[in-house]
């Protein structure tokens, strides 16, 4: 069988915003309108999203376990739960080891905060590139372009409209996306499952070309190719652009900053567009450091099936009674009933099941590669920070840095 999905369309991705920012609410929507979501001209069946929608909401979904895998388009995201509050420093950093990319959400009215701005030092520390959502557009106060201020005046890495809001507070009705020049807006009575891009209206056009402007100075400061054709008043096309935008996110240069508002079910879909346009595959990351057990000396793996495995178990938890270890696999592959050699245990254990967890759903698999994130039933000594690797060929990945808990002001 092969491996469960390819590289280059994972993304591992973490959600992180200040306490009340909205992080629940944008993670339930992404997986509602990942589990069921229609742009308006697609083939579709309206009732299903109805019918579907009360009995979901009565389940509830949350994200509960360490790691949830949605779908989108043809890539799979798996959403790594990170502790939304300060006082768990240390497990946010552990998170951060092993995830890739970052979605930072704000709030329109409160904007930059001292736990989002935490937490956004902590990604910078370790390279990991961000992109942001500045919710609750809709409420009374709220203010992108001060959130945008905020941002430039706090963080080194630049912020990138790549939206602005159509109208603000109980006027929110949608976002103009400045890379397409289109106006998106989304079906009320499909809980936003529905959406649509149209032209922008004639009086918004000045406001929206002087943005994008804006956007465009912003990525040629960056991109040496950008700024020849921008330089040279030449046409760049919406591909070259999400290209480069994509390159200086990569980069930690640029943040791709986008807005709406969870609550009133505006705004999702295109943060998912840009999880997959703008954050890393885990091709895109640099190759995971270690040392050798007994040696001592320094190597590292690339994300690849062909190397032998690595794997860092992050989290363990109790589910139905039963032990699940979540490993990160950065090289190699593992299969479901096989042993597995932990090197910080010196410890062979068999991985009775390797599973993949979904918001409704676990999803047996015979086999994990290279990038993927699993939960491991049968692992009964290995604990957080371990390493799972081919025992030919061991490595202790990179002891975990602590860090002092930073208290919050708030
Ligand atoms: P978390 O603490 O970051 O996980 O935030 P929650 O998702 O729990 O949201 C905190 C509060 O803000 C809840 O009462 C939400 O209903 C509300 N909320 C979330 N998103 C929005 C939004 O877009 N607009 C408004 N007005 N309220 C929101």
């Amino acid at each position: 069988m092969p491996p469960a999905s390819k590289l280059s369309r994972i993304r591992n991705i973490g959600i992180i915003a200040h306490i009340d920012a909205g992080k629940t609410t944008v993670s339930e929507r992404i997986l509602y309108y990942t589990g069921k979501s229609y742009k308006i001209g697609e083939v579709h069946d309206g009732e299903a999203v109805m019918d579907w929608m009360p009995q979901e909401q009565e389940r509830g979904i949350t994200i509960t376990s360490a790691v949830t895998t949605c779908n989108w388009g043809n890539s799979e995201i798996h959403i790594i739960d990170t502790p939304g509050h300060v006082d768990f420093t240390i497990e946010v950093e552990r998170s951060l080891r092993v995830l890739d990319g970052v979605v930072v959400v704000f709030c329109a009215v409160g904007g930059v905060e001292p736990q989002s701005e935490t937490v956004w030092h902590q990604a910078d520390k370790y390279g990991v590139p961000k992109i942001a959502f500045v919710n609750k557009m809709d409420r009374v106060g709220a203010d992108f372009s001060r959130v945008i201020e905020m941002m430039r005046e706090r963080f080194s890495s630049i912020p990138l409209p790549v939206q602005i809001p159509w109208g603000q507070e109980e006027k929110f009705r949608g976002v103009v996306d400045l890379i397409s020049r289109k106006i998106i807006t989304w079906d009320e009575g499909s809980k936003g499952a529905k959406y649509e891009f149209s032209e922008i209206p004639e009086d918004l056009m000045a406001e929206v070309e002087a943005q994008r402007e804006k956007m465009l100075e912003a990525v040629a400061e960056v991109d040496d190719e950008i700024a020849e054709k921008y330089l040279g008043g030449e046409e760049i096309s919406e591909k070259e652009l999400l290209q480069a935008i994509r390159k200086a996110t990569l980069a930690v240069k640029l943040v791709p900053v986008m807005c709406g508002t969870a609550l009133k079910n505006k705004g999702i879909q295109p943060v998912l567009d840009a999880v997959v346009n703008f954050l890393p595959s885990p091709e895109d990351v640099p190759p995971v450091r270690g040392v050798h057990p007994v040696t001592k000396e320094e190597s590292t793996r690339i994300s690849s099936n062909k190397e032998p495995l690595a794997a860092l178990a992050f989290k363990v938890m109790q589910d139905e009674g039963r032990k699940l270890t979540y490993l990160r696999i950065y090289s190699g592959q593992m299969k479901a009933g096989e042993e597995l050699y932990n090197a910080s245990k010196t410890k062979k254990e068999k991985a009775s099941r390797l599973l993949k967890m979904h918001a409704n759903k676990r999803e047996r698999l015979e086999m994990a590669g290279a990038g993927d994130i699993v939960a491991v039933m049968g692992l009964k000594e290995t604990t957080t920070g371990d390493t799972i690797c081919d025992e030919a060929n061991p490595i202790l990945l990179e002891s975990m840095e602590f860090y002092e808990p930073v208290i919050s002001q708030a």
